[in-house]
């Protein structure tokens, strides 16, 4: 299989990242420790060709004529297993742990499920830090802080649980064939092993109109009395929106109402 005759899929998100100085930031934005690597979605190989100089890795790539390009291209890591290349669907492969060892997920993300891989990372306890290359307003979103316009359910689920912090913004101009947005590479550094499946389904609740109160979303689920107590309690304004308050907050909001 040769490159040249290799175009991009737009069902699979596609956009390969050409930009040599994008790739070496990312490089050096990884945490350093002993932990493997785990790639999502390696495409022609341009990220795991750095990669692979720095870790062992372990790649999943869903599309075939990817997958037989990289093993031709990685014949050498693949038979020292520097690289081990898993052809399929990762969604389908991640079933609780998408290893055995601790790992970092390092990767420049298929879009159309880039949220969904993050939040999976999240709860996966065997997955220690995440730094990925996402769509800027997804970036965005995990990484806002309370008050700001994006800060939503997704930041409160990441920063419960990890350090987030966007390393590097890129035009689409870095990639082949250009995606319509911008891009931004962000790092979730994980402080707690695994996200909390009850605490999310809480922020659904809390987030599911972000323009209305806080009061009103809770409403539908909790007492209002209690409600209206507990708000005294936590100093809160009855009109408070869902983005003024701290994930700290969120987790007090919480405690309090599952008492
Ligand atoms: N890493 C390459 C780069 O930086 O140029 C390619 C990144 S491209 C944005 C996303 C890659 O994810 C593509 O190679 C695509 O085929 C792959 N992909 C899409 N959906 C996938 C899935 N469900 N499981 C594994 N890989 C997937």
């Amino acid at each position: 299989m040769k490159q040249s005759s290799i175009k991009a899929k737009k069902k699979f998100g596609q956009n390969f990242l050409k930009d040599e100085s994008v790739l070496a930031k990312i490089i050096e934005s990884m945490p350093k420790n002993d932990n493997k690597v785990i790639e999502i979605g390696p495409g022609l190989g341009d990220l795991t060709k750095f990669l692979v100089n720095v870790k062992s890795v372990e790649a999943f790539e869903v599309d075939t004529d990817l997958c037989t390009l990289l093993q031709e291209k990685f014949q050498q890591e693949l038979q020292t297993k520097r690289l081990s290349l898993h052809c399929g669907d990762v969604l389908e492969a991640w079933k609780g742990s998408l290893s055995d060892e601790a790992y970092d997920l390092v990767a420049n993300l298929p879009y159309y499920i880039a949220t969904n891989i993050i939040l999976k990372a999240l709860a996966d306890e065997k997955c220690h830090n995440i730094l990925v290359m996402v769509q800027r307003e997804v970036a965005e979103k995990f990484c806002a802080a309370p008050g700001e316009k994006s800060f939503g359910a997704l930041s409160v689920i990441a920063q419960s649980i990890a350090r987030c912090t966007i390393t590097q913004t890129v035009p689409p101009e870095a990639f082949d064939p250009a995606p319509k947005v911008d891009s931004a590479v962000m790092l979730l550094e994980k402080f707690q092993s695994r996200s909390d499946e009850e605490f999310e389904k809480f922020l659904r609740v809390c987030f599911k109109q972000p323009r209305k109160t806080l009061q009103k979303n809770l409403s539908e689920r909790f007492d209002k009395k209690v409600l209206g107590e507990i708000f005294v309690r936590m100093n809160l304004p009855h009109t408070v929106r869902p983005h003024q308050l701290s994930t700290d907050d969120y987790h007090q909001l919480y405690t309090l109402l599952k008492k």
